[in-house]
């Protein structure tokens, strides 16, 4: 008798820690990163995403959500696009002895002060997506990163304007043998734009077409800015533009809605339009005939990568495959792999 009022008793203190484990993000602060690891509960982790309001990222956060299940506890932020506000959320999450972080840099610049607040604080961080200078990730070994090759993503989307310029000769619209071409940029100063950019246009010159930037400008990922950038380029340049390289999918699908009030997709006015994400927007277009092909940035993988590694250093573990699933390089580094995604191979984007 006296067993099973035990057992009672004991499953009920259970259901409580796990009913405290779900319940929102609001956390007592009181236990230590030992009593944590020790006790085996579920590690708090702080998130902070450089802002909402970016469709690859809310991507990313959702892959967190579901990799967190039974893991480890997230407290996501919003650092609404300004490095103060994240550093503010950096604090605060310091201040709440959460186990780990997991930071998407606003300004990648800004690692080395995080870095600093954090190894003093001795919480690890496991920065994603935009990547921090190899100097400031050499300044503490609990320090991780996880993120994808962004020249590789250049490269494959140059490959997709070399297989649609080889495989259709009126592509050379204007038969001077060179691809007349413009480039929405990403946010500057982001290896992902730096580096899509001039892998893209590499790719496309290494298959030994030559190249003619009639304009390249930045449109800071965004669908609108796409557009509005899109609108003047074919305002200056009209149809002497004959492909058009995007560093996202939101810049290639803003360049597409400009390409349509324009009269293109419709008869026989077509445009080479390439992106990279493989978002489920871009998806449709690529169903619908408007987007030529991009290249899959794997949100669930890195989303699972960075949740798993925050879970293992939480727990107080060195990050390896066996306790995280994923391979790490050089002590620090999980790199995810791009895809190229065109209308026959949809099915590996979703
Ligand atoms: C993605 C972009 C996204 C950016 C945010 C890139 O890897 O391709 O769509 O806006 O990350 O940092
Ligand atoms: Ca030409």
């Amino acid at each position: 008798m006296k067993k099973k009022w035990l057992f009672v008793l004991m499953a009920g203190m259970m259901l409580t820690t796990a009913a405290c484990n779900n319940g929102g993000s609001s956390s007592t602060g009181g236990e230590s990163k030992g009593s944590e690891a020790a006790s085996g509960s579920t590690p708090q982790v702080g998130v902070a995403i450089y802002k909402f309001d970016d469709t690859f990222m809310t991507g990313v956060r959702n892959a967190m959500s579901d990799a967190a299940d039974g893991v480890a506890k997230l407290d996501i932020v919003d650092s609404q696009n300004a490095q103060p506000t994240q550093n503010e959320k950096i604090d605060l999450f310091i201040s709440k002895k959460y186990s780990s972080m997991i930071i998407n840099p606003v300004d990648r610049t800004a690692a080395g002060v995080i870095i600093d607040k954090a190894k003093t604080a001795n919480t690890p961080v496991v920065f994603l997506n935009r990547e921090p200078i190899a100097e400031d990730m050499n300044k503490w070994d609990k320090v991780y990163y996880v993120g994808a090759k962004a020249e590789e993503s250049g490269t494959i989307s140059g490959q997709l304007i070399v297989d649609y310029w080889k495989a259709n000769p009126k592509a050379d619209k204007n038969g001077d043998g060179k691809l007349q071409y413009v480039l929405l940029q990403g946010e500057p100063g982001h290896q992902d734009a730096e580096l899509r950019t001039k892998f893209s246009v590499q790719a496309i010159q290494d298959a030994g077409i030559e190249v003619e930037a009639l304009a390249v400008d930045t449109a800071m990922w965004d669908r609108v800015k796409g557009q509005e950038k899109m609108q003047a380029f074919l305002a200056s340049h009209g149809d002497k533009i004959e492909a058009v390289l995007a560093n996202n999918d939101d810049m290639a699908l803003g360049a597409i809605e400009a390409l349509k009030a324009a009269g293109y997709f419709s008869g026989d006015k077509y445009m080479p339009v390439v992106g990279v994400d493989a978002t489920a927007p871009a998806i449709q277009a690529l169903e619908d005939g408007t987007l030529l092909g991009t290249v899959l940035n794997d949100a669930k993988s890195q989303g699972k990568a960075s949740v798993a590694i925050a879970a293992a250093l939480s727990k107080g573990e060195t990050p390896n495959k066996d306790n995280t699933g994923f391979d790490i390089t050089d002590g620090k580094y999980v790199w995810i792999a791009y895809k190229k995604i065109t209308k026959d191979n949809i099915a590996d984007a979703k």
